[in-house]
Parts: C-alpha cells; sequence; structure tokens
C-alpha cells in the first residue's frame, strides 16, 4: 500500500513539474515595466519548497528518512492515501488552468509587463491566486500520501510562510498597476477560497 501511495506522489510530482516547465517557457523577461525585490527570505521559503519535493523523492527511494515514519493504523493509511490522490489531481488541474488563464502574464517574480493585462477569467474568475491555491493543495496532498513526518510535512512548511509573506506584496502591486480595476476585483473574489455571499 505504501508503494502505491509512493508512486501516486511521483506521478503527481511529475505532472506538476511537466506543466510548470511546460508554460515557464514562455515567460518573457525582456518585457518587464515594473518589478519589486523579494527579499531573502521569500527566496528562502522558494527555495525551501524546492527541498521538501526532494525531501519526498529521498523518502520513496531510500529508507534514510524512515526513522521519521509515521505509522496509523491501516484503514487510516487508506483513507489518508485516497484523499491524498484526489487532492493530487485537484492540484494538478488547478495548476494546469492557472497557468492556462495567466497564459503570459505569469511571471516567477513579483513584476508586470509592459503589456500585462489583469486576467479576472477562466479560474480567476473565482479565486485571485489559484496557483498558491494548487500549491496549498500539492503540500496538502505530499501530507497525506507520504506518512513521514519530515518528507510528508515539508510542502507545508514552505508553502504556508511563502504564501503570508508573498500574497500581500503581490495585491499590493496588482493595485498600484491596476488601480480601481484590481479593488474591484477584490470585493467579488477571495484570495484562494471562493467567495460563497
Ligand atoms: N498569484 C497568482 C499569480 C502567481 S504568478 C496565482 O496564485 O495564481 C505571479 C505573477 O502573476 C505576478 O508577478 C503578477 O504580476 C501576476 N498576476 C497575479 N495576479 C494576476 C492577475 N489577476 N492578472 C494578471 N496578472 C496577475
Amino acid at each position: 500500500m505504501n508503494k502505491f501511495f509512493k508512486a501516486i506522489f511521483l506521478v503527481g510530482l511529475l505532472v506538476g513539474s511537466v506543466t510548470r516547465t511546460h508554460y515557464g517557457r514562455q515567460y518573457r523577461q525582456d518585457t518587464v515595466s515594473n518589478q519589486r525585490t523579494e527579499g531573502g527570505l521569500t527566496l528562502f521559503f522558494m527555495w525551501l519548497w524546492g527541498v521538501a519535493q526532494i525531501l519526498g523523492l529521498v523518502y520513496v527511494f531510500s529508507n534514510w528518512l524512515n526513522f521519521a515514519n509515521c505509522h496509523l493504523p491501516r484503514c487510516l493509511r487508506w483513507l489518508a492515501g485516497v484523499t491524498g490522490t484526489i487532492v493530487f489531481g485537484a492540484a494538478n488541474w488547478l495548476l494546469w488552468r492557472s497557468h492556462a488563464d495567466l497564459a503570459n502574464n505569469w511571471s516567477p517574480r513579483l513584476e508586470v509587463s509592459e503589456d500585462h493585462t489583469l486576467v479576472t477569467n477562466g479560474v480567476f474568475r473565482y479565486i485571485r491566486h489559484p496557483m498558491y491555491a494548487a500549491h496549498w493543495l500539492w503540500a496538502v496532498a505530499q501530507a497525506l500520501l507520504l506518512p513521514n513526518w519530515i518528507a510528508g510535512l515539508a510542502g507545508l512548511v514552505a508553502i504556508i510562510p511563502l504564501y503570508f509573506r508573498r500574497v500581500p506584496q503581490e495585491e499590493q502591486l496588482m493595485l498600484e498597476q491596476f488601480g480601481d480595476e484590481y479593488q474591484e476585483y477584490m470585493t467579488r473574489t477571495g484570495r484562494i477560497v471562493p467567495r460563497i455571499f
């Protein structure tokens, strides 16, 4: 059973990485018109996300992290694994859709390009940060699929501080660039959870 959910984690990680690489190739740095320098702490959390995925791979391919295994009853392992599979599927779907909707407005940095447009359609119609939402789901899936205190929780350790540090800065940049249009967009959308009322 453990092997099966380890394989699911590998597939999810691979699909997510292919999506990122594919859409990342469209990024054109030469058209940037307004850029924010990001503090070392933000870069550290981004680096930590990469480390978290490497820890996942170490857990899958070796027994080095087995001392930190979390022993759950069999039925709970199944429940966590199946839920993790569904959540990783949702994460990858959302990552793909948010990249497709954001198209060439995507950037790995906090910046806007000369021909930047405000995207409010597709998944952006419901939430302002679907890509971060996808990473939250990814980290939750990692915790559910890998029953290990280090490899399982590493994704959450990276994404939680990154999200709370970066999103307010990004929204500030968007407000400066798009003014009332973004302000109005904020009133009808949630950050990572859709506004129901
Ligand atoms: N926070 C978004 C996008 C992350 S990519 C998400 O989670 O899906 C980061 C870049 O996207 C930023 O540099 C910013 O310029 C751009 N961006 C963020 N929201 C945008 C929007 N609604 N329309 C266009 N560009 C956006």
